[in-house]
């Protein structure tokens, strides 16, 4: 099973695919993780992407549409993946569509967490503020600028998937905007019942 989950920064992508992760053996895989990991250990890449990141762009179609193609052939990808933060671009959709179907597996879903932009912004700011009590610093992409940046790049480069989704008939629309256990109830149920049905992949008891 290969799902999507779609939704502007902040909006709770990551932690519903951890949750996804363990109840459904599926690995997630976020290009935004990817990209810091890259970053931490001072690559080309990572030195490349850096200053892209920190400015909200978003990085190139190429260097991300290469780095799932390498990614999802490994082991721990097997039964399937929850991808977050990809794809964010038209280009990259369809690559992935290629990727899967070339694997004979393709997607079961395409989840779009709907959420209110304030409230996001809302959210960030509560998040630096907790971390600044906690002495902890927050990502170098973490401030309500360069968020306020992302929605706006969501909005142009990104949110032209959901009408590509729309036209495949994967798109399922939860709300956001409730607490982490109801969005993550809503989201098996779109999996057990969702239209286009998934491969037959049952939650672990
Ligand atoms: P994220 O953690 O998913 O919010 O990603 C952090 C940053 O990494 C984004 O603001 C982009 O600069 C970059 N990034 C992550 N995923 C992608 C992607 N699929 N395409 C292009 N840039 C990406």
């Amino acid at each position: 099973m290969n799902i999507i989950l779609l939704g502007p920064p902040g909006a709770g992508k990551g932690t519903q695919a951890k949750l996804l992760e363990d109840k459904y053996g599926l690995k997630q895989l976020s290009t935004g993780d990817m990209l810091r990991a890259e970053v931490a250990a001072g690559t080309p890449l990572g030195r490349q992407a850096k200053a892209v990141m920190d400015s909200g762009q978003l990085v190139s179609d190429d260097i991300i549409i290469a780095m799932i193609a390498e990614r999802i052939e490994q082991q721990d990808c097997r039964n399937g993946v929850i991808f977050d933060g990809f794809p964010r671009t038209v280009a990259q959709a369809e690559a992935l569509d290629k990727m899967l179907n070339a694997k004979g597996k393709p997607l079961s879903a395409v989840i779009e967490l709907q959420v209110d932009e304030e409230a996001l912004v809302g959210r960030l700011n509560t998040r630096i503020a907790e971390m600044a009590e906690k002495g902890l610093a927050a990502r170098s992409d973490d401030n309500e600028e360069t968020l306020r940046k992302r929605l706006q790049v969501f909005r142009d480069q990104t949110a032209p998937i959901i009408p590509y989704y729309q036209r495949k008939k994967t798109l399922r629309q939860v709300d956001g905007m409730a607490d982490i256990a109801t969005v993550a109830a809503e989201i098996e149920a779109v999996l057990n019942n969702g239209n286009p049905p998934g491969n037959g992949q049952q939650p672990r008891p």
